[in-house]
């Protein structure tokens, strides 16, 4: 930090004290050469996070656009109101917690699908059903199968979202 007076480098912190935002910390500093006093301001930066698309292409983290990809899959499904977001939450401290600053989609697909797999699995299969596409019913039949084989036997509604979800 140069001294706005005299340019020097040589400068120390006098006073250090949060605002009243808490993501702020404002510093008295004194140059050590002129003796010149000012203030600084110091704020966090939120990390970039960058999700790279199968195409190659990025854009940044859509927090809100996960969650209503969930919300969607969730529609009408015995769950808490907060479902969706919570694990929209979850998903993205995941991802920051590891430090990473670009993210695969296709890791963003797999994290959101083990998550609704634990919340419900008719979600579980809407979700996957678009964002995994799947070929033909075969695909959807042995995806249905694991969730059988996961679970022993349960009903299962097979009554699938239209794609038109997709993105
Ligand atoms: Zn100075």
């Amino acid at each position: 930090m140069r001294c706005p007076q005299c340019g020097d480098r040589d400068t120390r912190v006098v006073d250090s004290r949060d605002l009243d935002d808490a993501v702020t910390i404002r510093r008295r500093r004194e140059c050590g050469a002129c003796s010149t006093r000012f203030t600084t301001y110091e704020r966090i930066e939120a990390a970039r996070l960058v999700v790279v698309k199968r195409d190659g292409t990025r854009q940044e983290f859509d927090r809100d656009k996960l969650a209503s990809g969930l919300r969607k899959a969730l529609t009408r499904r015995p769950v808490p109101e907060t479902a969706a977001e919570q694990a929209a939450d979850e998903i993205e401290a995941e991802l920051r917690s590891e430090g990473m600053t670009e993210v695969p989609s296709q890791r963003i697909g797999q994290m959101a699908m083990a998550k609704l797999r634990i919340l419900d699995q008719i979600a579980y299969i809407r979700f996957a059903s678009v964002y995994q596409s799947f070929e033909d019913l075969e695909d959807l039949k042995r995806e249905v199968d694991s969730l059988y084989d996961a679970r022993g036997t349960i009903a299962v509604d097979l009554r699938v979202e239209p794609k038109a979800a997709k993105r």
